[in-house]
C-alpha cells in the first residue's frame, strides 16, 4: 500500500494543492465526518474593504481612519490590509506607534502622542462594559472595529469580506458525502450567521477565541466525530493538533504548518473536499 499512497499524495499535492505530510493523514481522510473551517481566508476571500466609517463623537472619519490605520500598520491580519488600503486611497499619513501590542483574538492596541488607542472587536467592548453603537445595525454582514482612546470609544469602521467562489461547491460536494460542516471564528455572531447561512453549513462557532478551538474540536469528538479542521493562526496550533486531521491553511504561521498533517497550499476548501473523495475512492478500490 505504501507505493500507491506516495504516489496519490504526490499526485494530490501537485495538482490539487495540498502537501500531506504523513501518510496517516491521507488514510484518515476518508474517516472524516465533521469538518470545523475557520472563515477568514478559507471559505472568505479574506480581502476585507472598509464599506463604512463612524464617529460616536467629535472625531472627523478620516481622524478615526487615521489613528486606526497607524496601529494597523503593524498587524497582519486581514482586517488591517483593508484598513491600511482605505488610508492610502484617501491620502492619509500615519502617524508614529509606541508599544504596539496584539490582543489575541480582540484587536490591536498602541501608544500615539502618549495616550494608549486600541482598535477592537465587538465582544472586546462587552468584556469592558462599553456599550456597542447602534449605528452598528444594518443589513450587510459587516466585520466591525471600534477605535478606543483609553477605553473612551471614538468610532468604528466596518469592513467586508465575500464568501470565496469556490466555498459553494467544496460545501455541496462534502455534504452530498454526509460530512458536517461547520465554522469556528473570532469574527462576530452576525457575519458568522450570515456566511454560514450562505453555505448552508451544519452549525457555526462565533467570537471563538483562538483557545477555544480546541473545545470545539473536544465536543464534537465526544459525539463521535472524526474531525478535520483548517487553521492559520500560531494560535490555532492546539486545536490542529487536538483534530483528527489538522490541516494549516495558505501562508499560515510556522507554528500552524508544523503541528498540521496536511497544509492547503491555496487555502482552496475545494482541495479538501478532493482529498476526502479521493480518499474514499481510494479506499474503496483497495478492498
Ligand atoms: P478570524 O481569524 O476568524 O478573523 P481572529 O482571532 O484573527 O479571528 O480575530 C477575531 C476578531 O478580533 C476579529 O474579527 C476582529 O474583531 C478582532 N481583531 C483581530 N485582529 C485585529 C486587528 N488587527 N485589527 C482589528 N481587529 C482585530
Ligand atoms: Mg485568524
Amino acid at each position: 500500500a505504501i507505493p500507491l499512497v506516495v504516489s496519490i499524495s504526490t499526485s494530490l499535492s501537485a495538482e490539487k494543492g495540498l502537501l500531506i505530510r504523513n501518510r496517516t493523514a491521507f488514510e484518515n481522510a476518508r474517516k472524516v465526518s465533521a469538518i470545523v473551517f475557520d472563515k477568514t481566508g478559507t471559505l472568505t476571500e479574506g480581502k476585507f474593504g472598509v464599506t463604512r466609517i463612524h464617529s460616536s463623537g467629535e472625531w472627523k472619519k478620516d481622524q478615526i481612519l487615521k489613528f486606526a490605520a497607524s496601529l494597523e500598520s503593524s498587524s497582519e491580519h486581514p482586517i488591517a490590509q483593508g484598513v491600511l488600503e482605505k488610508a492610502k486611497e484617501a491620502n492619509i499619513t500615519l502617524k508614529e506607534v509606541s508599544n504596539f501590542e496584539s490582543i489575541t483574538g480582540k484587536g490591536i492596541q498602541g501608544d500615539i502622542d502618549g495616550k494608549t488607542y486600541q482598535v477592537v472587536s465587538p465582544g472586546y467592548l462587552e468584556e469592558n462594559s462599553i456599550s456597542i453603537p447602534q449605528e452598528t445595525d444594518s443589513d450587510e454582514a459587516e466585520t466591525i472595529v471600534f477605535l478606543l482612546e483609553e477605553k473612551k470609544l471614538l468610532g468604528f469602521i466596518a469592513l467586508a469580506d465575500s464568501i470565496r467562489e469556490e466555498s459553494h461547491q467544496a460545501i455541496k460536494t462534502l455534504r452530498e458525502k454526509g460530512i458536517k460542516l461547520y465554522m469556528a471564528t473570532g469574527d462576530n455572531e452576525k457575519t458568522a450567521k450570515a456566511v454560514s447561512e450562505q453555505l448552508k453549513l451544519d452549525g457555526y462557532y462565533s467570537e471563538v477565541l483562538p483557545d477555544e478551538k480546541v473545545k470545539v474540536i473536544e465536543e464534537l469528538q465526544k459525539k463521535g466525530e472524526f474531525v478535520a479542521m483548517t487553521g492559520d493562526g500560531v494560535n490555532d496550533a492546539p486545536a490542529l493538533a487536538k483534530a483528527d486531521i489538522g490541516i494549516a491553511v495558505g501562508s499560515g504561521t510556522d507554528v500552524a504548518v508544523e503541528t498540521a498533517d496536511i497544509i492547503l497550499v491555496n487555502s482552496n476548501p475545494q482541495d479538501i473536499a478532493k482529498l476526502i473523495l479521493f480518499g474514499k475512492a481510494t479506499y474503496n478500490k483497495m478492498i
